[in-house]
């Protein structure tokens, strides 16, 4: 039998790089027929190492927002290119950037660009401890921050000095929040906040109004800052930030993946309170000032104001939530599509160890649909009412597949773990 290029690449990545693969898009806990590698991506698909093509829900785990290779913003990212990239100093489109940023994001007043989420989240925290001179921040149990040694949700290499000062609440518990407050004392810097529950692993939920206000509250009448970390939902929910859609502003909020629509960029917007504490922060990077970055979201945002992107992604987000609870629900299960439709996560009921989860993604990624069995995924502007009908029809098929074999199939031993009730 001939291996496919997926699997030499596993076997010659498996001598070069530890694990094989690491961080989010190591596939060691999606199902075995899962492609590692692939080679290119064009509007909502990609293609793997070995030329087979699917219809991509995962956007780049959220980068790809108007599609990959969006002429018009790739056509500016190249064209600033062929000026100058990384260079001696920024250029004028930084400031631009930062102009148009804080038009369109009502809290800020300013804006400061980095490469990562991570990056981005961890000036968030230095910024609210200069601002504050205070070290204690509280934030959801389960929420993902990035992966610095403070937030990485494996500890391993870390130390307890790094994870010390933080205090974890439940999200949208408004009693567990002021409980978490109280112990920081007179200690607390920052209260940080995911603009709706999108964990790994469990169904979604969004914001408590109440909860978001009393964040706010709690903020201010400590002093502390409110961060909202809208790394991976922004300008996804809202052509703002996206507690903007329960009314409650940041004074600090966090921008990655799909600024510039997969090329490297992110940003921290702040408030004018939090402008001097900004200032006192030492960070940089050898590449934060690049400018074909900063052109390519200049571009980005341009279409974010200009067209009606984000009423299709969640209108098109909407009638495929519907429309897989419907099928699965005349196949005979029930599935949970939870989150805005046009960030769904996808769970099965009674599916304790996602065996049924599990054996449905395999069927849509044989049928072309590549979809993600316990993260959220991501719908682009790329996408169309045929890609919907398309996922939707790949899904009967899928679910009348696994109506067949639900009986017998086996426990998916690498998410063993789970069944621990580590979820
Ligand atoms: N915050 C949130 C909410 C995220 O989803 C992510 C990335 N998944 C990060 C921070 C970290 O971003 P990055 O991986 O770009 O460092």
């Amino acid at each position: 039998m001939t291996r496919s290029h997926d699997r030499v690449l596993r076997e010659r990545a498996a001598a070069v790089i530890p694990g094989g693969m690491y961080g989010h898009q190591a596939v060691g806990l999606l199902p075995d027929d899962y492609p590692q590698f692939f080679s290119r991506a064009e509007g909502a698909h990609i293609w793997d190492a070995d030329g087979k093509r699917y219809l991509d829900l995962m956007c780049a785990y959220g980068p790809n927002l108007f599609g990959y290779g969006q002429p018009e913003i790739d056509a500016a990212y190249v064209r600033q290119l062929g000026l100058g990239d990384t260079l001696t100093g920024p250029t004028e489109l930084m400031v631009r950037l930062a102009e148009e940023m804080t038009l369109l994001v009502s809290h800020a007043d300013w804006a400061m660009f980095c490469k990562n989420g991570t990056d981005a989240t961890t000036m968030a925290l230095m910024t609210a401890r200069a601002h504050t001179r205070r070290k204690t921040i509280v934030r959801a149990k389960g929420a993902y921050h990035g992966a610095a040694p403070w937030c990485t949700p494996r500890p391993a290499g870390t130390t307890d000095t790094d994870r010390a000062h933080q205090i974890f609440c439940d999200y949208n518990d408004v009693a567990s929040l002021e409980a978490a407050v109280a112990q920081a004392g007179d200690d607390l810097a920052a209260i940080f906040a995911a603009p709706f529950k999108h964990d790994a692993f469990i169904d979604q939920a969004a914001p408590d109004p109440a909860y978001a206000r009393r964040c706010r509250e709690l903020a201010d009448q400590t002093g502390a800052l409110l961060i909202v970390d809208d790394v991976r939902a922004g300008l996804r929910m809202a052509r703002d930030c996206s507690w903007s859609v329960v009314g409650v502003e940041p004074d600090l909020s966090t921008w990655g993946k799909c600024i510039a629509n997969g090329h490297p960029i992110s940003a921290l917007l702040g408030s004018e309170k939090a402008r001097k504490g900004a200032a006192s922060i030492y960070v940089t990077g050898s590449f934060w000032y690049q400018a074909a970055p900063m052109a390519a979201a200049l571009e980005t945002l341009r279409l974010v104001r200009t067209t009606d992107y984000l009423e299709r992604l969640s209108a098109m987000g909407e009638r495929l939530s519907a429309g897989l609870t419907e099928r699965a629900a005349a196949a005979g299960f029930g599935l949970r599509c939870t989150g805005p439709g046009q960030m769904p996560l996808y769970l099965f009921d009674d599916d304790p160890d996602l065996r049924k989860g599990f054996f449905f993604v395999s069927q849509m990624l044989q049928r072309g649909v590549y979809l993600h069995p316990w993260h959220n995924m991501f719908l682009c502007a790329a996408m169309t009412e045929a890609d919907i009908d398309a996922v939707l029809n790949a899904a009967e098929d899928s679910l009348a597949a696994l109506k067949r074999e639900a009986g017998g199939l086996a426990p998916v031993a690498k998410l063993a773990f789970l069944a621990g009730g580590q979820r």
